[in-house]
């Protein structure tokens, strides 16, 4: 006899609802043709047949539901769709192009000319562009806060402030934002909250549960964690979530196929990973800040962070990337980082193979001098986005770093 539920549905055999994270990381979304493959069948097709002229006008017409196009919809991308709601708890996802473009489709399917935003200063720099440079031209205004002060994000409410953008913790400095409160500021002013939750991912925080409305990912960072694919999503309620995939699919920011096939792989051991990746930066951080040549190490897990008890609190874990200050100038910092020798110099994070980088010179160099200042991006300043390479290994290359300092 079959298993119950095995011929109604080849696709889930069991109660989702009763299963935990880890399970769910596994196997929410799963889908199986009827080859019976137990690994997720990638569906590399533009466009899709029907039976009948009648059918195709049904589809067409929006009376019957089926795929049409793959700019609309994909098994494999509706099944990482499905399987990243079911990790943040959102009712649904939407994938796309990229990180930015969840973030774009955010800003152009829920604003309009008129509508006023306001955004930490501390988010990924392509983010304040997207917004300072052209989500402007479409006459949407943002103004930019100190993430970590509730007052600041009060003070600077519009009675045209429509939505509310923030990064938990920040990059590369590990500021943190309370994201229970921002929420109660935004809606108690009828405006949504947006969390960008790249560096935590939802095996750490889940900003729905806390009050968001929406939450933006990178699936280019920890939800791949190998570096392979660029890819985003956007998660949240049905009705936002119809008003951001009738944006993607006109503004065709789609993901494809095999980034989702890639994406759902990483999935499976995101959560295995994210304790990993913790427990290795948890352990560089105390011992960078030991060490001679460091002026401050910035992570949220230690305890003389300033933020160390909301980290505890809105996390259950403090993230693999930290950021620490040598002491000399940018000289002293890229000694540093050119006597390493086994960690990759490159812009990129969340990869299980450890990344340096030097945030003035690179992922924040277009910011002007007052800018870095403000937000505190140092020339000494170096972030370590900790991989899964062995820890005596990592201190090995770190001691390289610190002898060249
Ligand atoms: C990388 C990154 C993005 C942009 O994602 P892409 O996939 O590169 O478009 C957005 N937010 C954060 C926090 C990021 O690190």
């Amino acid at each position: 006899m079959a298993r119950p539920g095995f011929e109604r549905e080849q696709r889930i055999q069991f109660e989702l609802e009763d299963c935990s994270f880890e399970t769910l990381a596994l196997r929410a979304g799963q889908h199986r043709s009827d080859e019976g493959e137990h690994s997720d069948p990638i569906y590399p097709t533009s466009s899709y047949v029907f039976s009948s002229a009648r059918e195709a006008a049904a589809r067409f017409g929006g009376e019957e539901e089926g795929n049409i196009y793959s700019r609309f919809t994909n098994p494999t991308v509706r099944a990482f769709e499905q399987r990243i709601a079911a990790l943040e708890g959102g009712e649904r996802a939407v994938a796309t192009s990229s990180g930015m473009a969840a973030i774009l489709s955010v800003g152009l399917s829920l604003l309009k000319c008129g509508d006023h935003v306001v955004c930490s200063r501390s988010v990924f720099g392509s983010t304040v562009a997207l917004f300072q440079k052209y989500l402007s031209r479409a006459g949407i205004e943002t103004t930019f806060v100190d993430p970590t002060d509730l007052a600041a994000w009060r003070a600077a409410l519009r009675d045209n402030t429509r939505l509310l953008f923030l990064e938990t913790p920040s990059n590369p400095l590990s500021e943190l934002t309370d994201v229970r409160a921002v929420a109660d500021i935004a809606h108690q002013h009828g405006a949504l909250l947006a969390v960008d939750n790249c560096f935590c991912t939802p095996v750490l925080q889940q900003p729905l549960s806390q009050g968001a409305d929406l939450v933006v990912h990178s699936a280019t960072k920890y939800l791949d964690g190998q570096g392979r694919c660029i890819g985003g999503a956007v998660v949240g309620r049905k009705a936002e979530m119809e008003e951001i995939f009738g944006f993607i699919r006109t503004g065709g920011a789609c993901l494809s196929p095999f980034n989702a096939w890639v994406f759902l792989k990483g999935l499976e051991t995101l959560p295995i990973r994210m304790r990993a990746h913790c427990e290795n930066a948890q352990t560089m951080a105390e011992w960078l800040q030991q060490q001679p040549g460091i002026e401050r190490v910035h992570y949220a897990g230690l305890a003389s962070h300033p933020q160390h008890q909301l980290a505890k609190r809105q996390q259950s874990g403090f993230g693999g990337v930290l950021s620490f200050e040598v002491s000399g100038g940018q000289e002293a910092a890229w000694r540093f980082i050119d006597a390493t020798e086994m960690v990759s110099i490159t812009g990129n994070l969340g990869d299980v193979k450890t990344t340096i980088t030097h945030p003035y010179t690179t992922t924040h160099g277009r910011m002007t001098e007052e800018d870095k200042a403000v937000a505190g991006i140092k020339q000494n300043l170096i972030r370590l986005s900790v991989g899964l390479e062995s820890l005596d290994d990592l201190k090995t290359d770190m001691q390289r770093g610190l002898a060249a300092l």
